[in-house]
C-alpha cells in the first residue's frame, strides 16, 4: 500500500511513528496511508524552514516571482494529474477539481505582481531635508493549515502569497486527502525554489499544537471547522503569533418574488450540490421570500433533484461524487434523520441511494427539506453535505434578519431583478461575501476572501490584498544626511516641523 510522507528541505521524509488510512470514497477502499507527524518530524520543517529564510528574505521580490511564474507553467502542465489526485482521495468530479485548480493558479498569479505588491510607499521631505518610508518585511518562518475540502486551492490562498512576501512555509494540509499538496509540493521545487523554503508535513492534531506552541513559527493562517478555528486563533494569538482563522459557515440565498426562478433554482443546484456540499460557500439554506415562490422553487428543485446524476467523481457525466468519508456520510446521514424528527418536511430523500458497482462508496443522494424553521438543527449547525433547507420568509426584511441572526456569516446572495432590493441587501447584510444573482461569490484572487462573525477569527481575509498585509510587518524609516543648515542643533522638544 502506497505510504505518503513528509516533504522537508527539499526532500521526501518518511513517517516514523502513527498513520492513517487515505480512502478512495467513491470505493470507499483504503488505498494508502498517510503518516501523522510526531514533533521531531514537525521541529525538523521548522528547523528548515528557519535556516532558509535569511537567503530566501533576502532574494528580490523579482527573483522570487520568477519562481511563481515558472510554478503556474508547471501546475497547468500537471493540471489532470493533479485534479485526479484530488478525485480519487476527496472524491469530487473531475471538472470541479479543476475549478479549484484554476482558482488556486489565480493567486499564483496575482503573487506574480510581487514587486508591485511590496513597492511599499515613500514621502519626500517630510521635514527639512527629511525623508520617510513605509517599506513591508516579512514575518520569517509561517504556517498554514488546511482542510479537506480544497486540498489545493486552499493551501494556494496562502503559500504562493506568503512566499512572495520573503516568509519562509510549513504547510500542514488535510490528513484526509494529502497527496495533491504533497505533489504540489514537489512542483514548486521544480519550479526553482530553493531547500527548506517550502515544507509540508502531514498529520492531525499533534503537528498542529506543535506548529502553534513553537516560538519560531510567526503567523499562522487556518482554514477548517469553527471550533478548531477559535481554538487555533486563542492558542495562536496568546503565543504571540500572527493568526487568521477561517471557519464554519451556512450560507442562505434569498429568492425574492420578482426574480428569474429557472435562473436561479439551476443556479441553487450547483451551489447547494456541487462538490457534495462540501464547500465553504456551498449555499444550504434557501429563504424564499412568500410561499408562492417556495411552493415553485421546491418543486423545481425536486424535479432537478431527479435527475442528478451521482457517480464516481472520475466517471464521465457524473455530477456529484461522494462524501469524503464514511465518518462524514453518517455525521450528514445522521442530520437529515434529525432533521425528519425535528419536523422539517423532507421533500427529497437521498438516503437510499445506491450507485452500482460502488455499494461500498460513501454516497449520498442530493436531500431537499421544506419549512425548516430556525430552531431546527439542521438550520443552525453546518452539516456540509447535499443536503439544502428551504426557509419560508414573509419580506425581504424578515429573510435579512434569519441572515443576520445566524452565527455564521460566510457568504449569502439574493436573487432578484429589483436593484434597490438588491442594493440593500448587500448594503445592509451581515456577512462577509455577497452575491447578487451569484451563488457562490468566491472573491477573485486580487480581492480577498472572508466571512463574519464566527466565519473568520482574526482581522485581515485571506489571499489578494489583506494576504500582503498579513504575510508582511510594515516597517517606517526617517530618514536626515546631516550638512550645512540640516545639521542637528540640541532641542529637547518633541520633533516638529
Ligand atoms: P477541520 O476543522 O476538521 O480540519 C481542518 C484542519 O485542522 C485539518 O488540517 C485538520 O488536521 C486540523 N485539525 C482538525 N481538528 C483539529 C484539532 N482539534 N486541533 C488542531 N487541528 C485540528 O475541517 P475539515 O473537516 O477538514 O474541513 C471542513 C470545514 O472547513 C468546514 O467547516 C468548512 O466550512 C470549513 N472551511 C472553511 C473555509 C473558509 O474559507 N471559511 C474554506 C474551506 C473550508
Amino acid at each position: 500500500m502506497q505510504s505518503i510522507g513528509h516533504f522537508i528541505n527539499g526532500q521526501h521524509i518518511a513517517g516514523d511513528g502513527r498513520t492513517q488510512p487515505v480512502y478512495n470514497p467513491a470505493t470507499g477502499e483504503a488505498e494508502k496511508v498517510v503518516a501523522l507527524a510526531s514533533s521531531e518530524i514537525v521541529g525538523q520543517a521548522i528547523a528548515a524552514a528557519q535556516a532558509a529564510f535569511p537567503l530566501w528574505r533576502d532574494t528580490p521580490p523579482l527573483k522570487r516571482a520568477q519562481v511563481m511564474f515558472r510554478y503556474k507553467q508547471l501546475l497547468e502542465a500537471h493540471a489532470e494529474e493533479i485534479c485526479r489526485l484530488i478525485t480519487d482521495e476527496h472524491g469530487k468530479v473531475l471538472d470541479d477539481a479543476m475549478g479549484e485548480l484554476v482558482r488556486g493558479i489565480e493567486v499564483v498569479e496575482y503573487a506574480c505582481g510581487a514587486p508591485e505588491l511590496l513597492k511599499g510607499e515613500h514621502s519626500k521631505n517630510v521635514g527639512p531635508g527629511i525623508d520617510s518610508w513605509s517599506e513591508f518585511q516579512p514575518l520569517g518562518v509561517v504556517a498554514g493549515i488546511t482542510p479537506f475540502n480544497f486540498p489545493v486551492m486552499v493551501p494556494m490562498w496562502m503559500f504562493p502569497l506568503a512566499l512572495v512576501c520573503g516568509n519562509t512555509f510549513i504547510l500542514k494540509p488535510s490528513e484526509r486527502d494529502p497527496s495533491a499538496g504533497l505533489r504540489i509540493a514537489e512542483l514548486l521545487q521544480e519550479a526553482g525554489l530553493p531547500d527548506g523554503v517550502f515544507n509540508l508535513v502531514n498529520g492531525d492534531r499533534e503537528a498542529v499544537e506543535c506548529l502553534l506552541h513553537d516560538s519560531r513559527v510567526q503567523a499562522v493562517s487556518f482554514v477548517g471547522s469553527t471550533l478548531v478555528a477559535e481554538t487555533i486563533y486563542r492558542a495562536g494569538t496568546a503565543a504571540g503569533k500572527r493568526v487568521q482563522a477561517l471557519g464554519g459557515a451556512k450560507n442562505h440565498a434569498v429568492v425574492m418574488p420578482d426574480a428569474d426562478l429557472d435562473n436561479a433554482v439551476n443556479a441553487l443546484m450547483g451551489a447547494a450540490y456541487g462538490s457534495c456540499g462540501e464547500r465553504c460557500m456551498a449555499i444550504s439554506v434557501v429563504v424564499c421570500v412568500g410561499d408562492t415562490v417556495a411552493d415553485q422553487v421546491v418543486a423545481k428543485l425536486a424535479d432537478q433533484l431527479t435527475h442528478l446524476k451521482v457517480r464516481p467523481g472520475a466517471e464521465e457525466g457524473s455530477e456529484m461524487g461522494p462524501l469524503v468519508t464514511q465518518v462524514h456520510l453518517q455525521k450528514v446521514r445522521g442530520y437529515v434523520d434529525r432533521g425528519v424528527e425535528e419536523g422539517a418536511q423532507l421533500v427529497v430523500d437521498g438516503r437510499a441511494l445506491q450507485v452500482a458497482g460502488y455499494e461500498k462508496g460513501f454516497f449520498l443522494g442530493g436531500c431537499l427539506f421544506d419549512h425548516v424553521t430556525p430552531s431546527m438543527s439542521i438550520y443552525r449547525e453546518e452539516i456540509f453535505g447535499p443536503v439544502l433547507c428551504v426557509v419560508r420568509a414573509d419580506d425581504l426584511q424578515k429573510a435579512m434578519e434569519l441572515i443576520d441572526d445566524h452565527e455564521y456569516g460566510n457568504g449569502t446572495c439574493i436573487f432578484t431583478r429589483d436593484g434597490e432590493a438588491a442594493r440593500y441587501f448587500s448594503d445592509h447584510i451581515k456577512v462577509g461575501m455577497v452575491g447578487v444573482n451569484v451563488p457562490l461569490p468566491v472573491p477573485v484572487a486580487y480581492h480577498s476572501f472572508g466571512g463574519w462573525k464566527r466565519s473568520l477569527f482574526g482581522d485581515l481575509y485571506a489571499y489578494g490584498p489583506d494576504a500582503v498585509r498579513f504575510y508582511t510587518r510594515r516597517k517606517t524609516i526617517t530618514q536626515r544626511w546631516p550638512s550645512g543648515a540640516l545639521r542637528e542643533g540640541t532641542r529637547f522638544s518633541f520633533p516638529t516641523l
